[in-house]
C-alpha cells in the first residue's frame, strides 16, 4: 500500500487558506481566476518547493508555484530535465540570445522569481540580470548603474540601422563591415557574432514584447515597471537613486526609530549593497540632526 507523505513545506503554503477551486482551473475559467490564484502564489513563501514538486510529480493540470500546466511544460521543455536539480553556466548573452523572450514572458507574465527563471534555464540570477539589461532598453529618466555591455551600447546607437541593412539582405559580416566604418573612425569592422548576437537580441526582445502586450498595455511598459524586481532580487545594481526610490522611507525610519540597527544592520535586512545604502543615506539626510544620529563607524565611513 503506498503511503502519501504531505511535503513539509506544505505547512506554510498560502494557499492553504484560500478558495482550492482557483488552483485547478478549467478550459473555461476566466483568466482573472487564474491571475488571483498566480497573486496568492505571488507571496507565497515555498513558491520554489512548490514548483519544483509539481514539475517532479509531472502535475499538468493545477496551478503551482505560480504557473499553470501549460506554463510549467514550456519551462520543462526548455530545460531538457537537467538545469533544475543542477544550476549550469548559461552567460547572459546566450539567455538574451536563445530564450529572451521566454525570459522575459517567464518573469513578468508569470512572476516568475529570478532564481527559478535562472534555475530553469541553467543560469544564475546574475545572469538573468544582465540578460534582462540587454533585453530591454531603460525607460526615459532611469539611469542605470552599469556600464552597458557593447551589444547593449550596439543596440543603443544602431537598432534602426542594423534592422535595415538586414531587411536589404547584407550578411551579418557585411553588417559588421558597414557599422564599423560607420560607428569607429579606424573602420575596424564589427565581429560578426555580435551583429548575429545583437540582431537575435531585437528578435528575442520583439518577441517578448508582442506577448506581453495585452488588454491595451504595452508590453515594454510592463518589461520596465518589473526592472526594479529584478535587479533587487539580484541583489546587486542597484544605484544610489533606484535604492532611495525603492526603499528610501524604509532606511530612514528603520535608522531613526530608537531600534539601534545600523546602517550596516539596514542594509542586511533589506539585501541592499551596504555602500549603496549608507550613501543614499546621507543624500536623504544632509542636515545636521540626522548626520549627528549616525554611529561613530557610520560616520568615520562616511568622512
Ligand atoms: S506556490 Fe501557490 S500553489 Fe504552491 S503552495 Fe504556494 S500558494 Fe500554494
Amino acid at each position: 500500500m503506498n503511503t502519501l507523505t504531505v511535503p513539509h513545506w506544505r505547512a506554510k503554503a498560502a494557499c492553504s487558506t484560500a478558495d482550492a477551486d482557483l488552483f485547478f482551473p478549467d478550459p473555461d475559467t476566466p483568466q482573472e481566476r487564474i491571475d488571483q490564484a498566480k497573486q496568492i502564489c505571488a507571496s507565497c513563501p515555498v513558491k520554489q518547493a512548490c514548483l519544483e514538486d509539481a514539475i517532479r510529480r509531472g502535475e499538468s493540470e493545477a496551478i503551482c508555484g505560480g504557473l499553470t500546466g501549460r506554463e510549467r511544460r514550456s519551462v520543462v521543455a526548455l530545460d531538457t530535465g537537467r538545469r533544475l536539480r543542477r544550476p549550469g553556466r548559461a552567460s547572459a548573452r546566450q539567455l538574451a540570445v536563445k530564450h529572451g523572450a521566454h525570459l522575459l514572458v517567464a518573469l513578468v507574465e508569470w512572476k516568475m522569481s529570478v532564481q527559478q527563471v535562472a534555475e530553469s534555464l541553467g543560469s544564475t540570477p546574475m545572469g538573468v540580470y544582465r540578460a534582462y539589461l540587454l533585453l530591454v532598453p531603460p525607460r526615459p529618466g532611469l539611469v542605470r548603474n552599469k556600464k552597458p555591455s557593447r551589444i547593449e551600447e550596439l543596440l543603443r546607437t544602431s537598432k534602426e540601422t542594423l534592422r535595415s541593412l538586414e531587411r536589404r539582405g547584407l550578411s551579418h559580416s557585411e553588417i559588421g563591415v558597414v557599422l564599423g566604418a560607420v560607428l569607429n573612425s579606424e573602420n575596424t569592422p564589427l565581429p560578426q557574432s555580435m551583429v548575429s548576437a545583437a540582431l537575435s537580441v531585437l528578435r528575442q526582445r520583439e518577441e517578448g514584447i508582442r506577448r506581453l502586450s495585452k488588454n491595451g498595455v504595452d508590453g515594454l511598459e510592463r518589461l520596465q515597471a518589473e526592472e526594479m524586481r529584478v535587479l533587487r532580487e539580484c541583489g546587486a545594481g542597484l544605484s544610489v537613486s533606484d535604492v532611495i526610490a525603492l526603499e528610501g522611507d524604509a532606511i530612514v525610519r528603520l535608522h531613526r526609530n530608537g531600534s539601534g540597527l545600523t546602517l550596516r544592520d539596514i542594509a542586511a535586512q533589506l539585501g541592499l549593497c551596504r555602500e549603496t545604502v549608507r550613501k543614499a543615506y546621507l543624500e536623504m539626510t544632509s542636515d545636521q540632526q540626522v548626520v549627528r544620529d549616525l554611529t561613530q563607524d557610520e560616520m568615520g565611513e562616511a568622512a
